[in-house]
């Protein structure tokens, strides 16, 4: 039986990027994924491409979105035994140069998006004693110039990650967290040319010193689907780093 067999998945930010490629491996090892992005043509285009089990459509933002999606998601699936909270944005500049806009925005995507899906989603993953995964970063581990706030939430995401696996333990409802190095997406190619113009390195070259080369996301999706599945059925709480050794690293 492949590894998510059956398995009722809803992916957030799942159009493009990792959430693409993680309603991919998961709908390969037999789940049934329900893509959700922002963008509704790109949301669409990803499912019709995966043979995904359809598409419920929210901005993270936006609480009664978030609700609606994950009901029309549980109604098209009859349940729902996994959230995968992925959407999520980047600012890059220097911290305390940020409009205060721009930081709670990032905060409102990144952090507050993730916190409304799992309080929607929570009394169906109870019922089906399922799973949670959050897309944080190896940005919430460490410190990067530039991506100040971006650190921030992603270490709130893994807090979050950490209180909801403990309190959620006595459900059988797991809690953990994906923190990924700089992988290949529209992410990172965003975030070239501010980390060429501050390091005045190629971003190339700073990726392959720190991390080898750039991640991909099917290697991402990898760790979320057995974070998904039954195989890490004693793994909560936890936040699982992939970053070629770059948190390993001093120099
Ligand atoms: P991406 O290529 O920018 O894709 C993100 C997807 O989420 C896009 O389809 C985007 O739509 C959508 N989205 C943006 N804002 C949204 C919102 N408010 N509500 C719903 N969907 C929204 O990003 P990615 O690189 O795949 O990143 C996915 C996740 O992995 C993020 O949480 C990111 O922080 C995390 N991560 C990425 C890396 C990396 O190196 N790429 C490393 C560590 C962690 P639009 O394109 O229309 O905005």
């Amino acid at each position: 039986m492949s590894e998510l067999e059956g398995k009722r998945v809803f992916v957030t930010g799942s159009g493009a990027g990792i959430g693409k490629a993680i309603a991919t491996l998961f709908t390969q090892r037999g789940a049934r994924v329900v893509i959700s992005d922002i963008d509704a043509d790109a949301a669409k285009k990803a499912a019709e491409e995966i043979g995904a089990a359809g598409v419920a459509n929210c901005d993270v933002t936006d609480e009664g979105q978030v609700q609606a999606a994950i009901q029309q998601a549980v109604a098209l699936l009859g349940g729902l035994d996994v959230l995968v909270n992925n959407a999520g944005i980047e600012v890059s500049s220097p911290l305390l140069q940020q409009s205060t806009e721009s930081f709670d925005k990032i905060y409102a995507v990144n952090v507050r998006g993730p916190f409304v899906a799992m309080k929607a989603a929570i009394g169906h993953l109870i019922e089906s004693k399922g799973n949670i995964v959050n897309i944080s970063s190896i940005a919430g581990i460490g410190g990067s110039p530039l991506l100040g706030s971006y650190c921030a939430t992603k270490a709130a995401l893994i807090q979050m990650t950490r209180v909801a696996a403990v309190e959620m333990r006595p459900t059988g409802v797991r809690v953990n967290a994906v923190c990924p190095g700089f992988a290949d997406t529209a992410m990172v190619e965003r975030l070239v040319p501010d980390f060429e113009a501050a390091t005045q390195v190629p971003f190339g070259d700073l990726v392959a010193m720190k991390q080898g080369r750039l991640g991909t996301p099917e290697e991402i999706a990898e760790v979320a689907a057995f974070l998904a599945s039954d195989r890490a059925s004693w793994v909560t709480g936890s936040h699982y780093v992939l970053d070629g050794g770059l948190t390993a690293s001093l120099v």
